[in-house]
């Protein structure tokens, strides 16, 4: 047994009090290891397979402490779906400290269904099987896709069942996360502490993810900007992908703009910008199209619990924090422009693009195009012609004159289309996970049958290059439903 890797440094509870009760994972009947990250582990410099099944799966779901773990319950607010909720807080998860790597970067080490905590109120403080894979898989592709993600290490299943309206195995997922910072934790300090606790969990935030703004003249304006920023360009990437969060509820958005919180969230199958998946999500707040418009209302929350440190540090920075978020848009926008300008195959920037890639996204609403395969669809046609893009569409005659301009565009920039649909290819994936094929891998999977969830992982984890046999990851079910509906992974 090798411990010796273990290398905590629990700074969160050093430097926050009032923020986290410490806290112990229930202890689980029956302890057996489902899925475990070589590679991850291997990458933070933590124990691997060597060290055996059975300890794993002890130390992976509370059986066994982790050596010089201090798991504590994080307390943090959160607004959801628009209404503030002042307490919440960690109800079936636990921090079980931060690894310092070898290379010395800091990550949270997280466990998810280790049962009741002080902030569980009404719930069971456990998670299912299938959702707790769900997570695994979303977060693991999501890293592969190049979108900053929180990271899945182990799942355990714990040898107990629970009640989801019918009867589910109970599971704990461990999670590592650049850090369990969200927006929620700063309104928790605003409405709970008051300014010095927030100014506390300001230079504890920057100094976990922007060391170098702790010059700032006005940190937590500078703090304001940096998350701007990094959701700016997480949201980009998820339209890009025609990933739906499903859960953008201020508790659920980061610190440090790597995705959280693997629930309800779907990848769009044909498009439409109004598209919703989530059973919670009734009135579309969280729909496809409406996620930037909803991520710079979150961060109008996280303004709203800096501004008194803002205005403290400097008065004049309150109009700046304010002229931020009016011109956030435009931000986003950069961020989303150079996504599609890659996925377009397109290297130089011309004033047109913006238009460009808007109007592909207008005509494509109404003609069924399935989402991932219509961007492939562009890069074969470079070589096989307009009939390959065609056959993505119900009405391809109303595409054909935007086909043409976008030929008309990549005249401007001349490449052999080999190269070029190479380079689009590598950056708009074949593999994504499929939400009909999914959910059927994860009832396989709690039924005892993992092959068809190994399988769709693998595909997932190698999402650009086309594989002899993986057909079935790239395409809508045949036998799908039209309209899937995905369930909060509570
Ligand atoms: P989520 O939508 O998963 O981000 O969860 C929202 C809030 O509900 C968080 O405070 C969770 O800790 C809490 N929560 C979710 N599921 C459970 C559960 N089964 N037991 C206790 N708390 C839960
Ligand atoms: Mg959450």
């Amino acid at each position: 047994m090798n411990t010796a890797a273990w290398t905590f440094d629990n700074s969160f509870l050093r430097e926050l009090p009032g923020l986290f009760t410490p806290w112990q994972a229930e202890v689980p009947k029956a302890p057996k290891l489902v899925l475990f990250n070589d590679a991850l582990a291997a990458q933070l410099g933590l124990p691997g397979r060597e060290a055996g099944g059975a300890q794993l799966a002890e130390w992976y779901s509370g059986a066994a402490p982790v050596p010089g773990s201090e798991p504590a319950a994080l307390a943090y607010a959160g607004h959801q779906f628009g209404q503030f909720n002042p307490t919440m807080g960690d109800g079936r998860a636990l921090l079980l400290g931060e690894i310092v790597t070898p290379g010395g970067a800091r990550f949270d080490l997280q466990f998810k269904g280790s049962g009741r905590t002080p902030y569980s109120r009404g719930g069971d403080g456990m998670c299912a099987l299938g959702p707790a894979l769900r997570e695994y898989l979303v977060s693991e592709a999501m890293a592969a896709l190049g979108v900053p993600t929180t990271r899945s290490l182990a799942v355990v299943a714990t040898g107990s069942g629970i009640w989801r309206e019918q009867p589910h195995p109970a599971a704990v997922l461990t999670r590592v996360a650049a850090s369990h910072l969200r927006i929620g934790s700063f309104e928790f300090a605003a409405t709970h502490q008051g300014r010095e606790a927030v100014e506390r969990l300001c230079d504890y935030a920057l100094a976990r993810h922007h060391p170098a703004l702790l010059d700032a003249p006005n940190r937590p304006l500078a703090l304001l900007g940096a998350v701007a920023e990094a959701q700016a360009r997480l949201v980009a990437k998820w339209m890009a992908l025609g990933f739906v969060h499903g859960v953008m509820n201020t508790d659920n958005v980061t610190i440090s703009g790597e995705s959280i919180d693997y629930g309800p969230c779907a990848f769009l199958d044909t498009y439409s910008a109004g598209e919703v998946f989530s059973s919670i999500d009734r009135q579309g707040r969280y729909a496809y199209g409406q996620q930037p418009v909803v991520c710079r209302w979150n961060l109008y929350q996280l303004a709203s619990a800096l501004i008194e440190a803002i205005a403290a540090a400097d008065g004049a920075g309150v109009e700046t924090a304010r002229a931020l978020l009016e011109d956030w848009p435009l931000r986003y926008r950069a961020h989303w422009l150079r996504e599609l300008r890659a996925k377009l195959g397109l290297a130089t920037e011309h004033d047109d693009d913006d238009a460009l890639a808007q109007d592909l996204f207008s005509l494509l609403e109404g003609q069924q195009a399935d989402f991932t395969m219509t961007f492939r669809a562009l890069a074969s046609a470079l070589t096989q012609g307009f009939d390959v893009f065609a056959a993505q569409l119900l009405e391809p005659d109303k595409l054909q004159p935007w086909f043409a301009r976008w030929q008309g565009r990549l005249a401007l920039e001349p490449l052999d289309p080999a190269v070029r649909a190479a380079a689009m290819d590598a950056v708009n994936p074949l593999y994504i996970p499929r939400n009909q094929r999914l959910d059927a891998a994860l009832g396989a999977a709690e039924a005892g049958d993992l092959a068809p969830f190994s399988g769709m992982l693998a595909a997932v984890s190698q999402p650009n290059a086309a594989q002899p046999g993986w057909e079935d990851y790239s395409a809508i079910p045949a036998d799908g439903s039209p309209h899937h509906v995905t369930f909060c992974g509570t």
